[in-house]
């Protein structure tokens, strides 16, 4: 089986960060409503990028060689799995601390909202004495 690498077709990208989500090593860069592209070093061919895409825009070509696994020799095959590893490493690591900011984020607006809710119900108990 021939390993393939993922590739962007600019004129059809949208921006909409679809295939940012699902990519497990981080290796599509691109901001929201911009053009978005893959670092060809961090690909691994894995495929879940295309069919994340909505209007279809990635396409999969042959792995260079000097990506490739099957074609590299033990000291770089080896070199190249410690490469994949360590972004794959820092993607989950960059996850984790999304999760704890968004639910830090989430705890404190509930916080916030008990505490207005708290204010308006001290308001209306004032209205009635
Ligand atoms: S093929 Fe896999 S590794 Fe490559 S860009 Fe797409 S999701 Fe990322
Ligand atoms: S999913 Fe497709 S259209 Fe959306 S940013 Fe990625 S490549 Fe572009």
């Amino acid at each position: 089986m021939t390993l393939k690498q993922a590739i962007i077709r600019p004129e059809d990208c949208i921006g909409c960060t679809k295939c940012l989500d699902v990519c497990p090593t981080d290796a599509i860069i691109g901001a929201s409503q911009l053009l978005h592209s893959v670092i060809t070093e961090d690909c691994i061919g894995c495929e879940r990028c295309v069919p994340a895409c909505p209007v279809d825009c990635i396409d999969l070509m042959p792995m260079p060689d000097e990506y490739n696994p099957e074609k590299l020799d033990a000291t770089a095959k080896s070199k190249r799995s410690e490469h994949i590893r360590s972004i794959s490493q820092q993607r989950k690591e960059r996850l984790a601390r999304l999760e704890a900011q968004e639910r830090e984020a989430f705890f404190a607006s509930k916080a916030e909202s008990s505490e207005r809710k708290g204010y308006l119900e001290g308001l209306l108990k004032k209205e009635k004495l």
